[in-house]
């Protein structure tokens, strides 16, 4: 068992005697438990665990359906159900004696009906502290069954003993906190102007470690939370390096927008790229990651995407219809057209189109390599032992990789674009064998390599020296 530095031991002592749970706490609860009840289905009837309200439905076994009576939406189960539980995390702040404590509880319902008398119990139990300081200290208590991967809260009656955490297994740190407490607390602390009790009024689970990094590290935190973007708050790191404005600038408009919905940081890109305040729309997308539906969205509208994802049933790979789109975009098929933009076998007609765009890349680059290899002609350059020349097809590129054994053939579409120039240094008397590879950049010897990348010798080293004074300096 590790050992407790004594000022936590007193700490921990002094809480377990003086830190009693909030007013408010109980409320906290029972209003955490309400979502805690289960809608019992038999036959057609319906029977909500919440209010005892019975009502007819259509709707499934474990989908979730609305009761006409609380109007909560609930988990259908069938009536013959033993046992069923829920499971939720609360977190709330104290100050004790100057130090800023974050406890953690489990809030567990169990459903027992074996007994055919549906018997729900409500049960919530303290298993860990976070002591705020120059480092974060964690304490967990006994109820936190210690198994190798494994975590389980044991809602034992006695807390038992505090220890130290040791972190062979991942702690629950993510949970509802307790707003009511939050403004009190950290009054006299480096939150006080963090404004974190408006946003635990309208969050729901929040990572609590990551909520007071936020808090206290980002200056756009503050902002955001009181313009009433929470969940963007929660990601503030995103907005540190970059003018706040900036990033807003573009969808401004759509400020009441954003709040309304209190917008995560997926769905505010997806609505910088869709340039639409359509929250539908923007909730079916955010699965994606915004930068692929961006780039999807160079090749067909927003609309349009959502028209095919749904003829799929939702079964996308988006990644993979993304290169498709891009294959079929450069050999010139009409997107506009469904018949292309929307192919019934997606993976099939990539494949198919992939070979086609590299057989037509290839020839395209080769053509660049053609002309380019003319203009660098005037650099030729020879003496008695070796010769140096530019390499003239995207062919002449893949042989010279094959002789020596490294990748210049993947230097073929920078060649052909002319971010850089590749040369071969040969002998004189065999021209058609490999020997000094060599790349140039602004008339610049950048790189120069024999077989397996190995450095040339001292000979041709000297040879090239001499090119580059005499003939790539004199171009320049
Ligand atoms: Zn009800």
């Amino acid at each position: 068992m590790a050992y407790i530095r004594k000022k936590y031991r007193e700490l921990l002592q002094y809480m377990d005697d003086n830190c009693h749970l909030p007013k408010k706490w109980d409320k906290f609860v029972e209003k955490q438990s309400k979502y805690h009840n289960l809608i019992i289905k038999k036959a057609e009837k319906c029977y909500c665990t919440n209010c005892k309200h019975i009502f007819e439905s259509k709707k499934k076994v474990n989908e979730e359906t609305k009761c006409p009576n609380c109007k909560n939406k609930y988990l259908i189960k069938r009536s013959n159900l033993k046992y069923h539980e829920f499971k939720d995390y609360l977190a709330l702040l104290e100050n004790v004696k100057g130090k800023l404590v974050v406890r953690y509880f489990e809030l567990s319902t169990t459903y027992n009906n074996y007994n055919n008398d549906y018997k729900i119990t409500h049960s919530v139990v303290e298993f860990a502290r976070d002591f705020y300081g120059e480092i974060v200290q964690t304490f967990i208590n006994d109820r936190v069954s210690r198994g190798l991967g494994n975590k389980y809260i044991h809602h034992y009656e006695d807390a038992g003993i505090w220890r130290m955490f040791s972190s062979y297994y991942e702690l629950i740190r993510s949970g509802i906190l307790y707003p009511y407490n939050l403004k009190k607390i950290l009054k006299d602390t480096e939150y006080k102007y963090s404004m974190i009790w408006e946003l635990a009024k309208h969050t729901v689970y929040v990572d609590i470690p990551n909520l007071l990094y936020c808090a206290k590290n980002n200056k756009s935190f503050e902002l955001l939370v009181k313009m009433k973007l929470y969940n963007l708050a929660l990601k503030s790191n995103y907005f540190e390096n970059k003018d706040l404005q900036l990033q807003f600038k573009s969808i401004k408009q759509y400020y009441p927008f954003m709040k309304k919905y209190n917008i995560s940081y997926n769905q505010f890109e997806i609505l910088k790229i869709i340039n639409e305040p359509d929250i539908n729309k923007i909730r079916y997308l955010q699965r994606f990651s915004a930068s692929v539906l961006n780039e999807i969205l160079n090749y067909i509208s927003v609309d349009r995407l959502i028209k095919y994802i749904k003829q799929r049933r939702g079964k996308i790979d988006i990644y993979l219809y993304k290169d498709y789109l891009k294959f079929a975009k450069f050999l010139d098929f009409d997107l506009k057209n469904n018949r292309y933009a929307f192919p019934k076998n997606l993976k099939e007609e990539h494949d198919k189109l992939e070979k086609q765009y590299k057989v037509q890349n290839e020839q395209l680059i080769n053509k660049s390599i053609i002309k380019r290899s003319k203009e660098l002609d005037g650099n030729i350059y020879k003496d008695k032992k070796f010769i140096i020349f530019p390499a003239h097809s995207y062919n002449d590129l893949k042989e010279e990789s094959k002789q020596q054994h490294h990748c210049v053939r993947s230097y073929a579409e920078d060649y052909a674009i002319g971010t850089c120039d590749i040369y071969f240094l040969r002998d004189i008397e065999k021209q058609n064998e490999a020997l000094v590879t060599v790349e140039v950049k602004r008339n610049a010897i950048t790189q120069s390599r024999t077989k397996y990348n190995k450095e040339p010798s001292k000979i041709q080293s000297d040879f090239l020296k001499k090119w580059e004074k005499n003939i790539l300096r004199k171009v320049a």
